[in-house]
């Protein structure tokens, strides 16, 4: 299988923006496209190094996120697990771990970066100083971080894929302490913290919700059906 340059996820990216009718530019909210795409989302710790899995079953697509990963992380997991849903050549259920990218995992990270932080977004946030010095300020940085809803390494990677900065800025940018720097900049610190565990996404708590209302199942069936989908309690952030 063909590994996408930059360029081409980009353009995949962007088609598939404009087939969910979402701007080019504007920051996702990756939960809600996840309930407007029908997708159940499932979040629970899993091993340190494990960010996702994803699967398909006909229309039926299943996501499952580590809440022991950082809110940022999780967002782009859940944009890595969209393209294995609807570009991946090769579908196999398989939890993505990060190291080693290749393949498929190359794509669908350079498909996740391009979909969060499209380069019109991008651009729109860097100032004309900034394109010409190959110098992005750290205010500039910890703000598109917040407006994305990206980890800073994420963020960092795509300045460095749009030349927007140097190999020697991308590893100064990259040493800073990033949940004291963003405090010290005003910012909420959550997106660089775990988070959601416990939090499910889905229709099927309102399918039961029916099937009881409408005298289909019990009351006990209705329960029991509610514990084993969202299990005890979770809040979601
Ligand atoms: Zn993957």
């Amino acid at each position: 299988m063909k590994t996408l340059t930059i360029t081409e996820a980009e353009t995949l990216a962007a088609k598939f923006r404009y087939q969910e009718a979402l701007s080019q530019s504007e920051p996702i909210n990756a939960k809600m496209l996840v309930r407007k795409l029908n997708i159940t989302l499932v979040y629970r710790p899993l091993s340190e190094k494990s960010f996702g899995i994803s699967c398909r079953s006909g229309e039926k697509r299943f996501m499952l996120i580590n809440s022991r990963s950082t809110r940022g992380r999780q967002h782009f997991t859940i944009a890595h697990e969209l393209y294995h849903l609807y570009f991946d050549e090769h579908p196999v259920p398989h939890i993505c771990c990060g190291d080693p990218v290749t393949g498929e995992e190359k794509n669908a990270n350079r498909f996740a970066s391009a979909l969060l932080m499209p380069r019109e977004g991008i651009l729109s946030c860097v100032s004309r100083d900034e394109i010409a010095k190959h110098d992005v300020n750290v205010a500039t940085v910890f703000r598109m971080e917040q407006l994305f809803g990206v980890s800073h390494s994420t963020l960092l990677i795509r300045l460095k894929d749009m030349g927007l900065i140097t190999s020697t800025r991308f590893q100064v940018l990259n040493c800073i302490k990033v949940k004291e720097a963003a405090r010290e900049w005003g910012y909420d610190a959550a997106l660089y913290e775990y988070g959601n565990e416990g939090v499910v996404i889905s229709d099927f708590g309102a399918k039961a919700r029916i099937l009881f209302e409408s005298g289909r199942i019990s009351e006990g069936h209705y329960n029991e059906l509610m514990k084993i989908l969202y299990g005890g309690e979770a809040e979601e952030d």
